[in-house]
């Protein structure tokens, strides 16, 4: 809930629960979810624990800090006397903090996955995994809205190195083995030209990889679910394009990451492009095999290095994309998590988006990740030779099922809400001991 109050009557209730992001705003201060013990009591002792603390805190500093904590008081105390009327504004993803004998309009927002990890919210958990692919050809049959998330473990067995290792195999290698992440970021691109020598470096040899490679049975399969009408998109990591080449139209593929389909001027500003090399004044694009043989290509308008609209470190990601990529999970049935570390944000918090409305969510990947128990089948088997074995499940027929006895393989009650289980919150700080409700290093002055 969230709610923003007049605090005119002191001897109101307040509860204020430990989830509670709250913020005093003529005062400036607050503080947010589990940075404090929580409130229980008359808003009159809340505001003069508030004049305690901040009295305390005053002793510890520096004189020449004094005046902006005095004027601080003065409101505090204006407050106190009934002279004045302050507004406290609560977010509380857990729904429990409130004010009583108040008309105040109690707004209910939907938590977010960040929220959900705050709380500790635990996910439905199926009563047993079915790994086989006969058994995920089940699944897929009885869903009509299926959804991919990808990374680079979907793409291994087209030829194309990970940039990160995957899974414990020695012998896998990975891109960030042979180059150093660290360094890789989009400031040095535009300011060090021994980094951007060792990013193109880096960029042939994965042009190279993708000029030789072709979409996998894993990549095929999608494909194949698009024709017959059952594909509600794709999401990846990946700048590969090989969706796009196994079957899913363009418009239907969200790559978190960008792509390499062409080069662009480093001073063009595009999405995929935000921070430009100079003004960002230039709008120089071509083809990628257009890159001539140069250390570091340029443009031939400006001069300006030459780059793909990829996302590289520091850069934030295309603007809206990640509100895309949630809203294609919580259209979806199913979510089907292929070759994905899931050690990068946001990736790594989409599979929450599916689980918390109760969307079976299949995972087939090497790495562990925190959602495996989660997961509707867990297979540990490469995409393409396990994803070749469902389509020959699945054979030729109609890829729909509807009768009531499929409907129960998937196990996972839709109607499941989630629980605040491991967190629990908490309320009623003690206002006499010596648990402090304000911390100094919130106070805004
Ligand atoms: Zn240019």
């Amino acid at each position: 809930c969230s709610f923003s109050v007049r605090l005119g009557d002191l001897h109101a209730r307040l509860y204020l629960v430990n989830t509670a992001q709250w913020q005093l705003a003529e005062l400036e201060v607050g503080q947010d979810s589990f940075c404090h013990r929580g409130f229980d009591g008359k808003v009159l002792e809340f505001l003069r624990s508030a004049d305690r603390e901040v009295r305390e805190a005053r002793e510890r500093y520096p004189e020449s800090s004094h005046a902006a904590f005095d004027a601080f008081l003065a409101s505090l105390d204006a407050a106190l006397l009934g002279e004045k009327d302050l507004t406290l504004i609560v977010r509380d993803p857990s729904g429990l903090s409130k004010l009583d004998t108040y008309e105040a309009e109690v707004e209910h927002f939907e938590r977010t996955v960040r929220d959900d990890f705050a709380l500790g919210v635990e996910y439905p958990l199926p009563s047993h995994q079915r790994n086989d692919a006969k058994s995920v050809a089940k699944i897929i049959r009885r869903a009509r809205r299926i959804v991919a998330l990808t990374g680079a473990g979907i793409s291994v067995e087209s030829g194309i190195t990970p940039f990160r290792k995957p899974g414990p195999s020695d012998s896998a290698r990975a891109i960030w083995d042979e180059f150093d992440a660290r360094q890789m970021t989009v400031g040095n691109f535009n300011h060090d030209g021994e980094v951007r020598a060792k990013w193109w470096v880096m960029k042939r040899k994965l042009m190279k990889e993708m000029s030789m490679a072709e979409p996998n049975p894993a990549h095929c399969f999608f494909g194949e679910l698009e024709k017959r009408g059952k594909l509600e998109g794709v999401i990846t990591q990946n700048i590969d394009s090989l969706h796009q080449r196994g079957g899913i139209p363009s418009e239907k593929v969200n790559e978190l990451h960008g792509h390499m389909r062409r080069l662009i001027c480093s001073d063009y500003r595009t999405p995929l492009n935000p921070e430009p090399f100079g003004t960002g004044t230039c709008d120089y694009a071509c083809d990628t095999s257009a890159c001539g043989d140069a250390d570091v290509p340029t443009c031939p308008k400006c001069g300006s290095p030459l780059r793909t609209e990829t996302v590289m470190f520091e850069q934030s990601l295309p603007n809206g994309a990640v509100e895309e990529a949630r809203s294609t999970i919580q259209n979806s049935d199913l979510l089907v998590v292929i070759g994905s570390t899931l050690i990068v944000r946001p990736a790594n918090e989409l599979p929450a988006e599916a689980l918390r409305r109760g969307i079976p969510v299949i995972m087939v990947n090497f790495d562990d990740t925190c959602y495996d128990g989660n997961a509707i089948s867990l297979v540990r088997q490469p995409a393409g030779i396990f994803f070749d074995e469902v389509m020959n499940q699945l054979g030729d027929e109609i890829w729909h099922a509807d009768d009531e006895e499929e409907a129960e393989e998937l196990e996972i009650d839709p109607e499941a809400s989630v629980s605040v289980e491991s967190k629990r919150p908490t309320l009623g700080l003690d206002v006499d001991s010596d648990d402090q409700l304000y911390g100094d290093d919130d106070l805004g002055c």
